[in-house]
């Protein structure tokens, strides 16, 4: 078999992990439109790039892309980009903040490609795992930086999957999971040069200031090159994890689903990210409800079957188990479940590790 090369290094690669379908179009209810791959992950070594298996064409992906626009405290702009030129690039809808002046481009069909300005701040905001042609990406948006501009990418951190567990994030969109080396080395064929990286959220995402190399910037902040490298011990402690996870939890809910007959079981989140979760843990054949207290999807079509989302979770149901599929927001999601309901309730967290809390109703509590 011919071997994979890293797209940023073109060293080898090595495929760690495998997922054996994997729905690409997870909003497409009719069969000959739904799409389902197989999945599979590949680390690079040399520069520790996560890469994940290409689709022929990326457009199948954004065809039903529904996101809503998102502004968070880590992209906010500051009084002194009300001067600047700024240009943002996402995947669909752009951040609106009052009194600044943006220009916007997709990275659908290579929509960045026609950028025919100048700018002093460019804004990769929550996309550059995303973007498939990753090296003409960065030749054509290296052009359009002016000298003294910086480039500002915002994004979750490649090593975050492999030692965080953060396999929420593992689905065709995110083709290239950056770390730090990574980025470095593919930033530095384009002029370019890091002036500052941040990790935040456990990790889990980096902001990365960019900046032109000819600028002879005097680093102050000390980065060290090799922060968060991934070892071949981390990858086998990701798959020994995993397989744990997978273990436990079929070993408990048999327990719980084996004594009632009827059981409501949802997963708490609907998204893509959960979809991953459901396939990772193999959890598809348990749940038959989702919920989303925020989502406008109707449905998450899974493969083998469809399933919906509602906005709450039933009150009056009996024998609830809720699995946790939004790592991120554990705690919002345990107060939601456990305030909501007076029934008896077995509820999972997956990840990072693996807890089950049960409740009984109230009356035997007293
Ligand atoms: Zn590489």
């Amino acid at each position: 078999m011919k071997p994979i090369l890293c797209d940023i290094c073109t060293k080898e690669t090595h495929k760690f992990y495998e997922l054996k379908s994997f729905p690409v179009n997870i909003y497409q209810k009719n069969k000959n439109k739904f799409k389902k791959k197989k999945l599979k992950i590949f680390f690079c070594k040399f520069c520790n790039h996560i890469s994940i298996s290409k689709l022929k064409s990326e457009i199948i992906l954004y065809k039903s892309y529904k996101k809503k626009n998102v502004s968070n405290k880590f992209n906010k702009l500051s009084k002194n980009d009300k001067k600047k030129n700024i240009l943002e690039i996402s995947k669909e809808k752009p951040i609106v903040q009052k009194g600044f002046k943006i220009d916007h481009k997709k990275i659908i069909k290579n929509d960045y490609l026609n950028i025919t300005k100048k700018y002093n701040k460019i804004i990769i905001n929550d996309c550059i795992s995303n973007i498939y042609n990753i090296k003409k990406f960065f030749r054509k948006i290296s052009d359009c930086l002016e000298q003294g501009g910086e480039i500002e990418i915002l994004h979750h951190y490649g090593p975050g999957v492999i030692k965080n567990l953060n396999i929420d994030r593992v689905y065709f969109e995110h083709i290239n999971n950056f770390s730090y080396k990574s980025l470095n080395f593919l930033i530095n064929q384009y002029e370019l040069t890091i002036k500052s990286f941040k990790l935040f959220e456990n990790r889990n995402f980096f902001k990365a200031i960019l900046i032109k190399k000819n600028l002879k910037f005097k680093n102050k902040i000390l980065i060290n090159k090799n922060f968060d490298l991934i070892k071949k011990s981390d990858i086998e402690k990701f798959i020994n994890r995993i397989n744990q996870i997978t273990f436990k939890l079929k070993k408990d809910l048999g327990r719980i689903t084996f004594k009632n007959k009827e059981n409501n079981i949802y997963g708490y989140g609907a998204s893509i990210g959960s979809v991953a979760i459901i396939k990772f843990l193999n959890l598809d054949k348990y749940i038959n409800k989702l919920i989303d207290n925020f989502s406008e999807l109707k449905f998450i079509n899974l493969d083998k079957k469809i399933i919906k989302i509602e906005k709450k979770f039933h009150k009056n149901y009996d024998n609830l188990v809720i699995f946790n599929l939004a790592p991120r927001y554990k705690f919002l999601i345990k107060k939601k479940v456990f305030n909501n309901s007076d029934k008896k309730i077995s509820y999972f967290e997956l990840l990072p590790s693996y807890n089950l809390i049960k409740k009984m109703p109230k009356v035997f509590n007293k």
